[in-house]
């Protein structure tokens, strides 16, 4: 499982070094990037690939977390009460809705510490291990890495990560930042 790797990051965060606790959220099938970016920030994102309306609602009650839905008709339902719609099909878009929602909570945590995946908290992997299981390049200039004990990917700073927090941030409110 361990070569199939993704770049991961860590940066200063924009909410003054105020750390809080990750979200929790559910999102539905149309949500699978923003799900994923969500892991990147730091939350805790339960994404289907299929679900019925009905086992979404409940699950995210169930397990008391934020319903992330495309589907306009799935938030009318009163059990779906406190569900966010999200309105674009754009992925800065859709980061830009959450952060505008709760910039601190969103931007709060620490960020990278959950596979994409398969959303389990990463832990710290010692460098010297994973010679053989990382590009030549990133084993040069990277030093920190953080591993999934689940499904064993591996992950690091990326650059793709930061230059999309860098454009989230410049599409954001001046007042806000
Ligand atoms: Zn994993």
């Amino acid at each position: 499982m361990g070569s199939k790797v993704h770049g991961k990051l860590k940066l200063a965060h924009a909410s003054g070094g105020v750390k809080s606790e990750p979200l929790r959220f559910a999102a539905d099938c149309m949500l699978g990037r923003l799900a994923r970016w969500l892991r990147i920030l730091g939350h805790d994102v339960v994404y289907f690939h299929t679900v019925d309306d009905s086992e979404l609602v409940d699950f995210a009650a169930r397990e008391g977390r934020v319903l992330l839905t495309r589907d306009t008709r799935l938030v009318q339902r009163r059990a779906a009460r406190g569900a966010l719609l999200i309105h674009s099909h754009l992925l800065e878009e859709q980061l830009r809705q959450m952060v505008l929602w709760n910039r601190q909570a969103l931007l709060g945590p620490p960020l990278c510490r959950r596979c994409l995946e398969c959303n389990q908290a990463t832990v710290p992997v010692k460098k010297a291990e994973l010679k053989d299981r990382v590009p030549v390049y990133v084993y040069r200039t990277q030093a920190r890495f953080m591993t999934c004990p689940a499904c064993g990917r591996i992950y690091w700073r990326a650059t793709h990560v930061l230059s999309m927090l860098r454009r989230l941030r410049r599409s954001l409110p001046r007042a806000s930042q």
